[in-house]
C-alpha cells in the first residue's frame, strides 16, 4: 500500500492506494491551528492541532485504528506544490532533496513548508519507511526557455522571476489516463476553483497559462488571471502589497464580476452579472487556448478536467463554441485526480529502485 499525504496550508489529506492504483480509503485533518475535524472514511470528529505535525501524528493513530498502521505501507509519497527549476521530476525524498524543497520555499512560502513538515514529522515516526515526493510545477520542466523566460533583465530571471506553470499533477494524471490512446496535441484544461491550461504536445506540456504563480492566465473562481503589471502597481501604490495580493488572489475573479465563485449557482442565476461573469470565463479560456494551440503548431484533441471542466456541461461547449475556427475537434473529459498521480509517481520509482 501507498499513503498519499497533502498538506496544504491549513489541512492535511491523505488517501491510501493498492499497487494497482485503486483509492481504498481517504480522510483530511481540517483547520490545522485552530477547531479542526479529521474525517477518514465514513467517520468524522473533533481535534485541536497545533500544526501539521500534531495533524499526522492524529491521522496516523486514526489510520492504524483502522486496520493502517505504518507497517501496511511500503511507502509514502507526498505533493509538493513547487519543485521550482530543480525539482524537475518525481523523487525519493532524501537530505539532499529535502535541503531542493527547502530552498524552493521562496517560491510558494506558504505551501512547501507544510509539505516538509509533513515529510520530516513522518521521517521521525518511521525512519526506515521510504518517502517519495512528486512537484505540481514538474509537468511544466519541458516547457522551452521562449515559454518560461519573461522579457526582463537576467537579474531578475536569476532570482527566480520566471513562468513556472502549476496543476502539473492532474495533466500527469490526464496523460497517464489517456495511456496509448493520447492526441499527439492536446489541449488540455484544468477548470476548477483555479483554472488553467495547458499544451500537451506528445504527452510533454510545450506551454501553459499559469506563471510565476497561480494568479496569471484564465479568468479563475477568486483570482483575476491576467492582468497587466503596471495595474497591479497602481493598485499596490493604493491598498499596500498585502492587500493586493489578497484582492487579486481572493476577491478577483468571478467572485468580483458576479459575487459569487461556485459555477454551479452562476449556471442557476439568471441575471446580467452572472451571465457576463460566465462570458467572461469562457472566453478568457479561449482566448488562451488559442495561444497554446499556436504553442503546439495545432490541435487534435480537447481535454477538461477539475470540478467545472467535469460537470459544467454548459461551459464546455461555450468554450468549444469559441474553438470551432479550429475545425470540429474531439472533447475528452478526465477526473482531476492528483493523488493518484502521485501514487503512479511512487510506484514507478520504487520499481526502478529494484
Ligand atoms: P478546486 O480548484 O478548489 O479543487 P474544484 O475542482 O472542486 O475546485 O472545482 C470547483 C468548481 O467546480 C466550483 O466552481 C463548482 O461550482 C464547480 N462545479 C462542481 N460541480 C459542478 C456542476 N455540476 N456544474 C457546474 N459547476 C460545478
Amino acid at each position: 500500500m501507498i499513503l498519499v499525504l497533502n498538506a496544504g496550508s491549513s489541512s492535511l489529506k491523505v488517501e491510501v492506494f493498492d499497487p494497482d492504483l485503486t483509492s481504498v480509503l481517504s480522510g483530511q485533518v481540517s483547520a490545522i491551528g485552530t477547531h479542526g475535524a479529521l474525517k477518514l472514511g465514513g467517520t468524522e470528529t473533533a481535534v485541536e492541532t497545533g500544526n501539521h505535525a500534531d495533524a499526522l501524528t492524529l491521522m496516523l493513530a486514526a489510520l492504524a485504528d483502522a486496520g493502517f498502521g505504518l507497517d501496511a505501507f511500503s511507502a509514502a509519497a507526498h505533493r509538493v506544490v513547487h519543485g521550482g527549476t530543480i525539482l524537475t521530476a518525481p523523487a525519493r525524498v532524501t537530505p539532499v532533496v529535502i535541503e531542493a524543497i527547502r530552498s524552493v520555499i521562496p517560491l510558494a512560502p506558504l505551501h512547501n513548508p507544510n509539505n516538509l513538515a509533513a515529510m520530516l514529522a513522518l521521517q521521525d515516526r518511521a525512519p526506515d519507511l521510504p518517502q517519495y515526493a512528486s512537484f505540481g510545477t514538474a509537468f511544466h520542466a519541458t516547457n522551452p526557455a521562449v515559454a518560461t523566460r519573461y522579457a526582463i533583465p537576467q537579474t531578475q530571471a536569476d532570482a527566480g522571476i520566471r513562468r513556472y506553470g502549476f496543476h502539473g499533477l492532474s495533466y500527469a494524471n490526464m496523460v497517464a489516463e489517456f495511456g496509448d490512446a493520447l492526441p499527439p496535441r492536446l489541449l488540455a484544461l484544468h477548470l476548477g476553483n483555479g483554472a488553467s491550461l495547458c499544451a500537451i504536445e506528445n504527452g510533454k506540456s510545450v506551454a501553459t497559462s499559469m506563471g510565476y504563480s497561480p494568479l496569471s492566465g484564465l479568468t479563475m473562481g477568486t483570482r483575476s488571471g491576467d492582468i497587466d503589471g503596471a495595474a497591479v502597481l497602481r493598485i499596490s501604490a493604493a491598498l499596500g502589497e498585502e492587500d493586493t495580493d489578497r484582492m487579486l488572489n481572493r476577491s478577483s475573479g468571478l467572485k468580483a464580476l458576479a459575487g459569487d465563485n461556485d459555477m454551479r449557482t452562476l449556471l442557476a442565476r439568471q441575471d446580467d452579472a452572472a451571465r457576463f461573469a460566465i462570458d467572461h470565463f469562457c472566453y478568457w479560456a479561449a482566448r488562451h487556448a488559442g495561444s497554446a494551440i499556436v504553442a503546439m503548431g495545432g490541435v487534435d484533441a480537447v481535454a477538461f478536467t477539475g470540478g467545472i471542466g467535469e460537470n459544467a456541461n454548459p461551459i464546455r461547449d461555450r468554450i468549444m463554441g469559441h474553438l470551432t475556427c479550429f475545425g470540429s475537434l474531439p472533447v475528452h473529459v478526465i477526473a482531476a485526480d492528483e493523488e493518484k498521480q502521485i501514487a503512479r509517481d511512487a510506484l514507478t520509482l520504487i520499481k526502478a529502485d529494484r
